[in-house]
């Protein structure tokens, strides 16, 4: 079986990929995906991508021989489920190789802001002996008591949400998609509405993929519903917030603060936000955190996500069944 890697980022050999799969695999492996030969797009009976999801989908018709394309990471946006389907290649996700790096990162964010740490860190790299002493930050805030909302409360969304109640915090969730019961049996308070969770809590924490029912869910309009002083934390993905509201929703004060690991075009572009953040501008200072979707980042969780997709394809080749798919009902319709 040949196997094309799309966009090799990681140091070092394919020796997670080798073991994982066994002697009988040929390996095509590129450093991006721009540089992928049509003979490598022909040739796979296995695809991971790591993110190249659009140019994938671009490359379908190329793709005579892929039974199944796996996208090393949780979102799937940017693949054409149904049209892969219709082809009859599976499409399949690793959805838990990072689940508690990221709950740990959206709460890191949430601390960095509330206790002030960014504002301390700056100010004392500045100034270590004047600014030596404790202030009124804008952000900071007591979290014993106060209400940590969670959109989408699936694995991550839970995990972020375990970690926010061991901070004595009261916890709420929206998501339309669990039963009925989701509340008692987690012990947290559900939002029946999107406005209910967003008018009450003090910091808001996004967790849910991209759809089209999510894609801006936090919008001006969303914005305006927030608690005045609250913050917002999205490690999901970036098109889920209109950082044109946030920037203004930020420069009026109605929010406190925002921590974003992803954004609506990555790396970030020109943009007021990102442009005010660079330039430390006095409104902005301490009151904007970014990272660089690298919330799901450890050295094991990585080698953990490289053997899980080596072993969703293998399993599959070899016959033995078929791993977190995401497209299966487009894959039984054209069966
Ligand atoms: P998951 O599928 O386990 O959970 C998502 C939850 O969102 C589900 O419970 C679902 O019912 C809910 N949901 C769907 N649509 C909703 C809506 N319109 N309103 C409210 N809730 C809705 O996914 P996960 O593994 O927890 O991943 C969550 C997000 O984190 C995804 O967007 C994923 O791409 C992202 N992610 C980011 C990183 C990173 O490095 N920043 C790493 C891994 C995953």
């Amino acid at each position: 079986m040949r196997i094309l890697i799309t966009d090799k980022h990681f140091p070092g050999d394919i020796d997670v990929e080798r073991e994982a799969i066994g002697a009988d695999a040929d390996f095509d492996v590129f450093p991006a995906g721009e540089q992928v030969s049509d003979e490598a797009w022909r040739g796979c009976d296995a695809l991971l991508t790591f993110r190249c999801t659009p140019l994938v989908t671009s490359k379908m018709a190329l793709m005579e021989r892929c039974r199944i394309i796996v996208r090393g990471g949780v979102g799937f946006d940017g693949l054409d489920l149904d049209g892969f389907g219709a082809r009859g290649v599976a499409i399949c996700n690793v959805p838990d190789y990072g689940t508690t790096e990221v709950a740990d990162h959206a709460i890191a964010m949430m601390l960095a802001l509330r206790r002030g740490i960014v504002s301390y860190n700056d100010a004392l790299r500045a100034d270590p002996a004047g600014n030596w002493h404790y202030r009124h930050e804008r952000c900071l805030m007591r979290l014993r008591g106060a209400r940590f909302g969670v959109i989408g409360l699936g694995r991550i969304g839970m995990a972020a949400a375990r970690r926010a109640a061991a901070f004595d915090q009261e916890v709420m969730f929206y998501d339309p998609y669990l039963p009925p019961g989701a509340d008692l049996a987690t012990g947290f308070l559900r939002a029946e509405t999107l406005e209910e969770l967003l008018s009450s809590c003090d910091a808001v924490s996004l967790h849910t993929p991209l759809t089209e029912q999510t894609r801006r869910i936090i919008n001006a309009d969303t914005l305006a519903q927030m608690k005045a002083g609250a913050i917002l934390i999205n490690t999901s993905r970036g098109p889920t917030v209109d950082i044109d509201a946030l920037y203004e929703a930020l420069r009026s004060n109605r929010l406190a603060a925002a921590a974003l690991d992803v954004l609506p075009t990555e790396p970030p572009a020109d943009h007021p936000l990102i442009n005010a953040y660079a330039a430390r501008e006095e409104w902005i200072d301490g009151r904007l955190i970014l990272s660089p979707h690298s919330a799901f980042f450890s050295v094991p969780g990585q080698r953990d996500l490289r053997r899980k997709a080596m072993e969703t394809i293998a399993a599959y080749l070899g016959g033995r069944g078929l791993r977190n798919c995401v497209n299966a009902d487009a894959l039984r319709l054209n069966r």
